[in-house]
């Protein structure tokens, strides 16, 4: 659709932490879903080669004539050609796969090669109120290419041991994209995910993240559950999987969060 005069460009987020596992890719699906939920229009960026985003929302890696790669290595393909829709009404997405593996490499001999994402998103942000990017889990040039994409970034950390260990790389790295990159770019807040109430240990890990991070952390918190596996297998969000799950009213609340936090209301 044509961009209506004056109207405002997407907020763009992305969703960072180089451990594995710590639930980026799920907060990336089902944050995107239910701030589809409230209206706004929303693009997902796949952007790790393993492809798990878009098989999360029903996309077949394997089967994808172009996909991100492309947008970002190949000159003149449009990004409209690559966008996929989701089953869910608003919520769009930019699929990868194992072939973004070798952009990495790929892009080390492009000129201004950590700007390539951010131009690819130049030409979608009239069509989106947000654009939520699902990072890989790695420090790399394209995690880099993200974070100075971005405006903002939030980091999911799992209440479990070692959640803590890694972060000071995570925001040392944030920090130099800020000084060298983005000048713009912000944290928006820190998500603990995982959490299991019914352990002591979960719990001294958030109380942990909170006195290590304070304001900075959601008060939304994302509980374990068997759920979240399902919702993969499915090829759904939480939203419409189980609309009426803890679950999915935890990522309503975050997505009220994100809102304020990003001054949308
Ligand atoms: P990342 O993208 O950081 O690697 P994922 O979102 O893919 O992490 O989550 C890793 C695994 O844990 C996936 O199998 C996912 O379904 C599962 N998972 C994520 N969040 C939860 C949760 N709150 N409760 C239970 N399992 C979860
Ligand atoms: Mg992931």
């Amino acid at each position: 659709p044509p961009v209506a005069p004056g109207r405002k460009r997407a907020t763009i987020i992305s969703l960072c932490n180089q451990k594995g596992g710590v639930g980026k890719t799920t907060t990336t699906i089902n944050l995107g879903a239910a701030l589809a939920e409230l209206g706004r229009r929303v693009l997902l960026v796949d952007f790790d080669p393993q492809g798990s985003l878009s098989v999360g929302l029903g996309v077949n890696p394997h089967t994808l004539d172009t996909s991100i790669y492309n947008l970002l290595l190949t000159r003149g393909v449009d990004p409209h050609d690559v966008i996929t829709p989701t089953s869910v009404d608003g919520l769009d997405v930019l699929p990868s796969n194992i072939d973004l593996s070798a952009a990495e490499v790929q892009l080390v001999s492009e000129v201004a090669r950590e700007q390539t994402l951010s131009r690819v998103l130049s030409k979608l942000r009239g069509d989106y109120d947000f654009i939520l990017i699902d990072c890989a889990p790695s420090l790399g040039l394209l995690t880099i290419n993200a974070l100075t994409a971005s405006d903002h970034v939030i980091i999911p950390l799992e209440c479990e041991f070692f959640a803590l260990r890694g972060v000071a790389l995570l925001t040392d790295t944030i920090g130099k994209v800020q000084d060298r990159l983005n000048p713009d770019l912000e944290l928006l807040g820190i998500l603990g995910t995982m959490y299991d109430s019914r352990t002591l240990h979960s719990r001294e890990v958030l109380e942990r993240v909170v006195q290590a991070f304070g304001e900075d952390v959601f008060h939304t918190v994302i509980r374990r559950t068997i759920k979240f596996p399902e919702t993969t297998v499915a090829g759904e969000p939480i939203t419409t999987y189980a609309s009426a799950s803890p679950g999915a009213d935890a990522f309503r609340q975050l997505a009220r969060e994100v809102l304020l936090r990003c001054q949308d209301r």
